[in-house]
């Protein structure tokens, strides 16, 4: 009948896992993860909680084997019935500066447990120092400043986020740390202390200092089995490595040709092509990228690639701020949109950026008009 046997039971890993029990594979499918009972990683940058997938019955219902701790990870298969799958994800890119053992990460669900046990006991006060501005940062550093904590943001770039949401959407989103009640710094940290962090020449009190400066694909599996990685583990768009019985899925793994789009629904969409790769069927057709963030009061979705953007058009709302922005690319087509509060137009939006066509400015601008009827103007 055959093996899968998947290294990683993140999002990636296990929606791998759940495609195929779907699909009725029939053969063994075993999840290696020192992480236990595999769980979500967007809840503990937000509300600092372990979000299961699935209970222990789930796998059990369905077979699959659970291994917490392996004396030896399997190899390269040499049956085309077995299937070696990584789904390894990523590791927080460590920080650089003398001190930085007095830096703590906030990336699988102890990192967010230790992180919240010490924000609610008298949290009121407590001073904390988030460094780097990206999505986890911003997100971290808006849940602690609920939860009381006095905050201070570390970017090192006047506009952290220009590049992912657009240049206003991000100029807008980082201002509404400030009006939250978040201290913005831009700089560079020079060192940290026990209590301390030293940043543009200015000493900050620190009780918890929290490092978020971006990920790195995990590719230390892969390069021990001798396979190509080149900011990530190279694959073909059928999820194949170098090695053909070896598939690579998630924020591990990086698409030849493409850039690397470490996001929660690419790693899923992985995981269902490399399931009809594993069973032989017609694999669904790549979207655009699409992720979410909340901070703050806001909950942003994005679609497409703001890096293609070269402009962009803004549609306001009544109170003025941006609701959505579009970002155009030289010719004038839509390859990305940035939405704020509106979790339902991203479909919309998507398909447009998608199959077309690139309504006209105007239309974009209008919030009278609808993403579905967008789609009717030219
Ligand atoms: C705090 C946080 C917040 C996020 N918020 C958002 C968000 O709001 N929106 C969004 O779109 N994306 C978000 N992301 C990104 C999203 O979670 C990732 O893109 C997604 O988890 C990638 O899935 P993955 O399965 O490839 O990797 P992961 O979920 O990282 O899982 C990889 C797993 O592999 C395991 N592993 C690694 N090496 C080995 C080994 N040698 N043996 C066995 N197991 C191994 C690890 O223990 C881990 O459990 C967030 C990420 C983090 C960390």
């Amino acid at each position: 009948m055959g093996t899968v046997q998947v290294i990683g039971a993140g999002v990636a890993g296990f929606s791998l896992a759940r495609h195929l029990v779907r699909a009725g594979y029939g053969g063994q499918i075993t999840l290696y993860d020192p992480q236990g009972l595999p769980y979500d990683r967007p809840p503990l940058s937000k509300s600092l909680e372990r979000v299961h997938f699935a209970e222990h019955g789930w796998f059990q219902e369905h077979g699959i084997e659970l291994v917490g701790h392996a004396a030896q990870l399997p190899g390269i298969p040499d049956s085309p019935q077995d299937w070696l799958v990584l789904a390894t994800g990523t590791t927080p890119r460590p920080l650089q500066v003398p001190g930085a053992e007095y830096a703590q990460v906030l990336h699988d669900a102890a990192d967010a447990e230790a992180l919240a046990r010490k924000l609610s006991f008298g949290a009121f006060g407590t001073q904390v120092v988030v460094i780097g501005a990206g999505l986890v940062g911003a997100e971290f550093a808006a849940a602690a400043r609920q939860l009381g904590a006095m905050v201070t943001l570390i970017g090192n770039h006047e506009l952290p986020g220009g590049a992912v949401f657009g240049p206003p959407m991000a100029r807008q989103l980082h201002e509404e740390h400030r009006t939250g009640g978040i201290r913005v710094i831009t700089g560079t940290v020079q060192r940290i202390t026990e209590h301390a962090v030293l940043v543009q020449d200015e000493e900050l009190e620190a009780d918890i200092v929290v490092a978020a400066i971006g990920v790195e694909p995990n590719t230390r599996v892969a390069r021990r089995l001798g396979l190509a990685t080149d900011d990530g583990i190279l694959v073909d768009r059928d999820m194949r490595t170098s090695a053909a019985q070896v598939l690579a899925v998630g924020d591990a793994a990086r698409q030849h040709g493409h850039r690397a789009y470490r996001h929660w629904e690419r790693a899923t969409e992985d995981a269902e092509i490399a399931a009809a790769t594993i069973m032989g069927t017609e694999p669904p057709p790549r979207r655009s990228a699409w992720f979410w963030t909340d901070r703050h009061e806001s909950h942003v979705e994005v679609v497409g690639d703001f890096s293609r953007a070269t402009h962009t058009v803004e549609r306001h709302n009544r109170q003025d701020k941006i609701h959505m922005s579009f970002g155009l690319d030289a010719a004038g087509t839509l390859v990305a949109a940035a939405m704020a509060d509106d979790g339902t137009m991203g479909e919309a939006v998507r398909k447009l950026i998608d199959e077309g066509p690139t309504p006209p400015l105007s239309a974009l601008q209008d919030p009278r008009i609808s993403p579905r009827d967008l789609g009717q103007r030219r």
